[in-house]
């Protein structure tokens, strides 16, 4: 009789090293799976298609180079898993978890009909540094509701241990499609994405390395493309494991544990979101899911395209715009002006995002948007509004970023750059710039927007 064989579907875990959803205890042969699901897929723009394309066909080599290959097939994976896993008469099926509300309702389904087919199922967590549930609350069993205390335990817990044994994937028999016709991807040839692999993400952790210990001061200047890892789109896609990058960077420095806390971040939303999927529409704290939000759409569009006069929110949307990719101080300054300057509901920023960052993820876009809001866990007071000028000149003090994405502004020098408007028109003139023309007037006054806001949120705020 033949080896029944085990099954790994491969989600946001693209990888061979370090996967524990890869390892068949008993040493069972291993079909890898990657199922194109179009209903999530709708929500990315054509570079992060093009980005996760190219990851499939470097996991595809790599599994060839142990033995095997990556079978890619298109559809609803409800149906899709379930089928192959009769057709190949597969022993268990293995996954890392994915925490938005969506996957886990697609996940239940697939698990409650590949148990009723006789199928074994394991969901592990190789997504993340620490399994959701083992970051708890003492009081509650709970995810803290603030970040601090959670990432203390964070520090603290022993990771459970993943899987170990040898790999033993096997070849795809034929089956299958191309990965860019599978998720329809029209490849964006652009040398700023990342290349795609686990190897190529590994060495863009090595070249971290060289860069992390200066992390602390470097990380909240956008004009240094080398003073945050750029990682975030090899963690999204799972080419790199965070237990890795956690090993590697160790806390040995105030660089490497201030970039260490980030990991805790990034599980703290992804924790919170298993817990919680509404967040990924709904306000933590409900009242504020009541706030006046105004209809503008030319507003939006002009934050959209970079045009709304305030020159470190335009520096910001337009690096999106161009790269797929953006810092996150800006990626603050910007979120902040679309909610708090426009009074536009969050919830349309984050479409924008989601569809547009290379790193776009549900928790974590969702849960720091709902920070910037002051709608969510542990967020800044809704009271807080960033001042766009004060940030610009504090992040960017001598106009380096805002001069490279807003390059009709180049002829203003330093700090100058931050508020053409309060500039002599003759300064302009000399400049080479008419407001209005070449580059917006502020499309809102920053005092009064604020008064309107807080206004807006006080209403709803309960006594
Ligand atoms: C409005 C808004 C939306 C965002 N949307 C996303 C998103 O969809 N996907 C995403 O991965 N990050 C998101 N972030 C968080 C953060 O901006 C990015 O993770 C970071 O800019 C990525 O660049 P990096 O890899 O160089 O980060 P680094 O500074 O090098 O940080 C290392 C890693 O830590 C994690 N991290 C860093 N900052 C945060 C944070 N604030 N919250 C959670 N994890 C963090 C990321 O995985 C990142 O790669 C968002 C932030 C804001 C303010």
């Amino acid at each position: 009789m033949t080896e029944r064989p085990d099954l790994c579907w491969f989600r946001r875990d693209l990888r061979v090293a370090d996967q524990p959803a890869l390892v068949s205890p008993d040493g069972r042969p291993v079909v890898c799976l990657f199922v194109a699901d179009q209903l999530p897929l709708a929500t990315a723009g054509p570079r992060r298609r093009t980005v996760l394309a190219r990851h499939l066909v470097a996991l595809d080599e790599r599994l060839r180079d142990a033995g095997g290959g990556l079978v890619v097939l298109a559809g609803d994976p409800t149906e899709v898993v379930p089928r192959l896993a009769a057709d190949l008469g597969v022993h268990t099926v293995r996954w890392n978890g994915d925490v938005s509300g969506y996957a886990q309702r697609r996940d239940a389904r697939v698990a409650a009909a590949l148990r009723a087919a006789g199928v074994g199922v394991e969901e592990h967590w190789g997504t993340l540094v620490h399994a959701p549930g083992t970051v708890v609350a003492r009081s509650t069993g709970l995810v803290q509701r603030v970040f601090t205390p959670f990432s203390k335990v964070w520090a603290q817990v022993e990771p459970t241990p993943w899987p170990d044994g040898p790999l033993r994937p096997t070849a795809g028999a034929g089956i299958g499609v191309d990965p860019w016709t599978a998720i329809g991807a029209e490849q964006v040839d652009e040398e700023a994405l990342p290349t795609g692999g686990e190897l190529a993400a590994e060495q863009r952790l090595r070249h971290w390395l060289e860069r992390v210990d200066g992390y602390e001061s470097s990380r909240d200047v956008p004009a240094d493309d080398t003073g945050t890892s750029h990682l975030s789109s090899d963690l999204r896609f799972g080419t790199l494991s965070p237990r890795h990058v956690l090993e590697v960077v160790g806390t040995d420095t105030p660089g490497r544990s201030a970039f260490v806390r980030q990991l805790a971040w990034r599980d703290w939303y992804a924790h919170l979101f298993l817990e919680q999927p509404r967040l990924a529409r709904a306000a933590m704290k409900p009242h504020l899911d009541h706030v006046a939000w105004r209809d503008d759409p030319e507003g939006l569009e002009a934050w959209r395209t970079g045009r709304t006069g305030y020159p470190i929110v335009d520096a910001g949307m337009r690096q999106l715009a161009a790269t797929g990719w953006m810092h996150n101080r800006v990626r603050m300054i910007t979120a902040s002006f679309l909610v708090k300057d426009l009074l536009v509901d969050w919830r349309l920023g984050e479409a924008h995002f989601r569809r547009e960052l290379i790193d776009a993820e549900v928790s974590q876009n969702a849960g720091n948007w709902q920070w910037v809001a002051g709608t969510g866990p542990d967020a800044a007071p809704y009271f807080r509004i960033f001042n766009p000028i004060t940030q610009a000149r504090r992040f960017d003090p001598d106009g380096t970023y805002v001069r490279r994405w807003v390059p009709e502004l180049a002829g203003l020098s330093d700090g100058r750059v931050h508020a053409p408007w309060e500039l002599p028109p003759l300064d302009l003139a000399a400049a080479g710039i008419t407001l209005g023309d070449e580059y917006p007037w502020p499309i809102v006054d920053h005092a009064e927007a604020r008064d309107r806001t807080l206004a807006a949120y006080a209403a709803t705020t309960p006594d």
